[in-house]
């Protein structure tokens, strides 16, 4: 009886915008980045979830980026702050400590998930191993900020350099999409962070991504997805920073509909003032293209 009364009351106030998000359990896939343990983010992790609980998010991934495997692969900013990739490995270790300190701490009021965002640089495969046997994370997520070894994302003049070595911006988009199939095949991500990140300093993104040779293989990885049940990133952090939409891109998110593949938010904090940024907004644009917000967990 009850339950038909909330059928009810839910089916009357259909149309109320307000009501309709109340419903929506509030969730990260993607986040929890920190200034105690990533030289580009900033707040205590403690302070961090503190905030996600006070927003009333049911369960978040805490998804601090791997350590570098060696010094060769520190980023400028990890280099200024004179961090080596052994300061890093600690660094993570005392990172999965804190994570689980906080899971247990906070268990009756929010559900966290220990786990990493790696990366794509030669090597990456055994080092990933590595950081899974150690660490046991509860997942990972499988991101690609590196193509042709160069960190592309890490700023325009980076993105340059890429789009150089590569020896054009199509070809960079598709060694980006046949990295990204490599890493899905060979470690299985239950979550694809940011799924079309190479557009990221490309002002042409909707044409270029619809040139056959790239959008071929936009397909080829989303039925992999598809294939192994991975979840995709709704990574609402590039709202944050001023760009028009998030990742994915609205006509990825169609295709994705159409493969039936779940697409999750992620705010990819990086900070208490990054969670549950623009999760609103997010979620209302999932709603209009029919997706669920029954939120599959990563597993
Ligand atoms: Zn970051
Ligand atoms: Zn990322």
């Amino acid at each position: 009886m009850q339950i038909s009364l909330t059928k009810r009351t839910k089916l009357l106030f259909t149309g109320d915008e307000r009501n309709d998000m109340a419903d929506v359990v509030k969730v990260s896939v993607h986040g929890g980045h920190s200034g105690q343990f990533c030289c580009h983010a900033e707040d205590l992790l403690e302070e961090i979830v503190e905030e996600y609980i006070r927003q009333g998010f049911s369960w978040i991934g805490i998804t601090e980026h791997a350590p570098a495997i060696n010094d060769q692969w520190l980023y400028p900013d990890q280099k200024a702050a004179a961090l080596t990739a052994d300061i890093l490995l600690k660094q993570f270790e005392a990172y999965m400590q804190e994570c689980r300190r906080l899971q247990k701490k906070y268990a009756a009021l929010i559900t966290i998930s220990p786990a990493i965002e790696i990366e794509t640089y030669s090597g990456y495969e055994s080092f990933v191993g590595y950081l899974i046997n150690r660490y046991a994370p509860s997942y990972l997520v499988g991101s690609v900020h590196f193509v042709n070894d160069i960190g592309f994302d890490y700023s325009e003049e980076y993105y340059e350099d890429a789009v150089r070595v590569a020896g054009g911006m199509d070809v960079l988009y598709e060694n980006y999409f046949d990295l990204q199939y490599d890493m899905i095949n060979k470690l299985r991500p239950a979550v694809i962070g940011h799924f079309d990140l190479i557009r990221l300093y490309d002002p042409d993104y909707h044409a270029r991504l619809k040139k056959p040779a790239i959008a071929a293989k936009v397909t080829r990885n989303l039925e992999l997805i598809k294939k192994y049940g991975l979840i995709i990133d709704y990574n609402l952090r590039a709202l944050h920073k001023g760009a028009s939409e998030p990742y994915v891109t609205s006509s990825i998110l169609e295709a994705a509909r159409e493969l039936n593949i779940a697409v999750v938010p992620g705010d990819d904090s990086h900070g208490i003032s990054g969670v549950g940024n623009f999760y609103e907004e997010g979620v209302r644009t999932l709603q209009a293209h029919g997706y669920s917000t029954e939120w599959q967990l990563p597993a």
